[in-house]
């Protein structure tokens, strides 16, 4: 449940043009409503540079059947094939050691392929368990059960609470109750975006209570009442913290005697105890939205315990529905029908259920301590790069520039070679006698291990991110970068290739990902991690919003898709930083235009794709990253490096007058 600032590779990709650039359509003949799509000339580096460089990946490229996109430098496939290499291997394989990663997932390939999910019966614990919510009369019996549900079941429980750090004091753990964003799998969005939301949440809950016997009558009585009891929810629901997850000004702590008086109707302390959090009184406490804190706690009274035993099945349910969808025709829709392979799915399951497992096995297979030394490397000359670009910076106070320096120099680059293997004892004797069990007693001991990670200390090189997952993140709390090793893989890095190539690829992404540290957002923690906004001085933080005002400006004025649609400026504004600060960086290591050639090329290429209109627009309305073509020319517009290289004259598609053009740094 950690927040990081990933860079966004796996949706909204891009076939839209600059405006000017878009690709004709017209009809020929009305009558049949045929569309002849125009070949546009070649574009000129200086005029549209993303098209340039992917033109021909634009002409061949083809979308997968259901796909909403095609990328030139994200190879989802790859990755898949990978993963699925190392679980076939592993599965054919045996003599493990019990406990260990491969054995593991060797024990649970076979028992998934055994496991007949349409005539086993309902594992008789988790009968039980339905039946123990069902059977509740209070609240304080249902968060009992809760309770167990979330120690034995894998589950998040209704108070979602759980060990995080503290933003105000990144050494500190604190019990984070994470803001609820759906009821019944019904969003909170949606219910403010979409008028049969609530219908959606009495149906739902209503078919859940038929399974249990109850009359028509009954059913749409509880879905009824749990409905309103979502509307006051979402009524108390700050939606601007949901949706502006790195904005840390809607944080707050409490104490131990704060958090009991809120949660006023609740024997909080013996339910945390419950859950393995057990030293109540001494922890501190953290929130993002108070106001729904206030408004959990005021519905979970025994007055209103139907709806709420009904929302609690509707999450057991919801956890469990493979198990349980079979033995009831009313549940028949909330299982997908699968058409692959037995075999595949296994892959599948496998690769999602026990990705911890295979991501330990496939850094063993896929990434080398050449690849290590070659990224490490690299990513101490960003920092170089950033060191200068900071020290240069004189429009920032010394004292602001000293600490910017500092809190460089205490970043942390964690990669594929800091990932460790689990303690094998830990999972030697959790395999059962099925595929249910198994994954069973598997989450025990995760969330076991979730609950005990409050008493141990703060670490920073604990990777952030599945190293099997194409991506990389900063952390401010830990003021650390994780760069996976999916991401080491063409054109992003290539141990054979050119220095500057794989500076404009991922060397652009770690970069980017440094650049979060200094955003708009980030630049709000200080050198420790620690988020104090009152580190920046009063001139400094004003120079710094005129900056933001005019980087707003820039891309919201010059730059759109289909001609029409504009970025938000605002939405973007700390990845469309992170990517100028970057390129800041990333120009400032070169030397001549041969390595800026290839450094550019580079870098338009990993950012090449293709999607449909409806993915670009849904990406404009809500993705905090401005779609792939605005990356790419907007940021090479304003960096001198790219006119002086390609030698770009006004009236040129990528000119800018200089009195438009922004910097991060200069
Ligand atoms: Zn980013």
């Amino acid at each position: 449940m950690k927040r990081t600032l990933g860079i966004i590779l796996t949706s909204s990709m891009m076939m839209a043009l600059m405006a000017g650039c878009s690709v004709e359509m017209q009809d020929t003949e009305p009558s049949e409503s045929e569309e002849v799509i125009v070949e546009l000339e070649p574009a000129r580096a200086q005029d549209d540079y993303y098209r340039y460089v992917n033109q021909e990946f634009f002409d061949t490229a083809e979308f997968q059947y259901g796909h909403q996109s095609v990328d030139r430098g994200f190879d989802i496939d790859l990755i898949n094939d990978e993963v699925e290499q190392v679980i076939n291997e592993v599965a054919a394989g045996n003599g493990y050691v019990p406990g260990s990663e491969e054995d593991i997932i060797k024990h649970a390939y076979d028992y998934y392929m055994a496991y007949d999910f349409e005539n086993e019966e309902i594992p008789a614990d988790l009968m039980a368990m339905i039946e123990a919510v069902d059977g509740v009369t209070t609240v304080d019996e249902l968060l009992a059960v809760d309770a167990q549900l979330v120690r034995d079941y894998g589950m998040n429980g209704m108070l979602q609470a759980a060990p995080d750090i503290n933003p105000f004091n990144p050494q500190e753990k604190v019990v984070r109750f994470y803001q609820l964003s759906t009821v019944m799998n019904t969003g909170f969005t949606d219910i403010r975006d979409q008028v049969y939301a609530l219908d959606n949440i009495k149906s739902d809950a209503a078919v859940i209570m038929n399974t249990r016997g109850y009359d028509q009558d009954t059913c749409d009585e509880y879905g009824t009442e749990l409905a309103f009891l979502a509307l006051d929810l979402y009524e108390a629901t700050d939606l601007d913290a949901a949706e502006d997850g790195l904005n840390y000004s809607y944080y707050h702590v409490y104490t131990a005697d704060e958090i009991n008086e809120i949660f006023s109707n609740i024997d909080l302390a013996s339910y945390l105890t419950d859950i393995g959090l057990t030293s109540p009184s001494t922890y501190t406490y953290c929130s993002n939205d108070p106001s729904q804190m206030q408004a959990l706690n005021a519905i979970l009274v025994d007055e209103n315990i139907d709806a709420l035993k009904t929302w609690e099945l509707g999450l057991l349910y919801s956890q469990y529905m493979r198990y349980i969808a079979p033995h009831y025709t009313q549940l028949a829709s909330y299982t997908g029908r699968d058409y692959s392979t037995p075999e595949e799915q296994a892959i599948t399951e496998i690769s999602t259920m026990f990705k911890a497992e295979t991501d330990y096995l496939y850094v063993q297979e896929f990434y080398s301590p050449e690849t290590d030394a070659a990224l490490r490397g690299m990513c101490d000359d960003i920092k170089e790069g950033y060191r200068a670009l900071i020290n240069g910076a004189t429009w920032l106070s010394e004292d602001t520039r000293a600490e910017l320096l500092i809190k460089l120099d205490n970043i942390e680059y964690v990669t594929a070679m800091d990932l460790e293997r689990h303690e094998t004892e830990k999972y030697a004797d959790i395999y059962g006698a099925n595929y249910y069990e198994l994954t069973l007693n598997y989450q025990r001991v995760n969330s076991r291990d979730i609950a005990a990670s409050i008493n141990e200390p703060v670490s920073r090189t604990e990777p952030q991110m599945y190293m099997q997952d194409f991506n990389a993140c900063y952390q401010p709390s830990y003021n650390n970068v994780t760069i996976t090793a999916a991401i080491t893989n063409a054109p992003y890095f290539d141990i054979n290739a050119d220095y500057y190539t794989n500076l404009g690829g991922l060397g652009m992404v770690i970069a980017h990902e440094i650049g979060h540290a200094f955003d708009s957002n980030c630049i709000l923690f200080d050198s420790t991690g620690t988020y104090d906004p009152s580190w920046i001085s009063q001139d400094d933080m004003d120079t710094l919003v005129a900056r933001n005002e005019q980087a707003v400006t820039y891309f919201e004025e010059n730059f759109t898709v289909f001609g029409v649609y504009h970025v938000d400026g605002e939405q973007t504004l700390g990845e469309n930083y992170a990517d100028l600060g970057a390129m800041e960086c990333i120009t400032s290591l070169t030397h001549n235009d041969e390595e800026r050639v290839l450094l550019f090329e580079n870098f338009a290429t990993i950012w090449g794709e293709m999607s449909t209109d409806s993915a670009i627009i849904d990406q404009v309305a809500y993705d905090c990253h401005s779609p792939a073509v605005i990356r790419v020319n907007a940021v090479l517009s304003t960096v001198d490096a790219f006119y002086e290289t390609y030698d770009v004259q006004e009236g040129d598609g990528m000119y800018i007058a200089p009195e438009n053009r922004i910097s991060r740094w200069y």
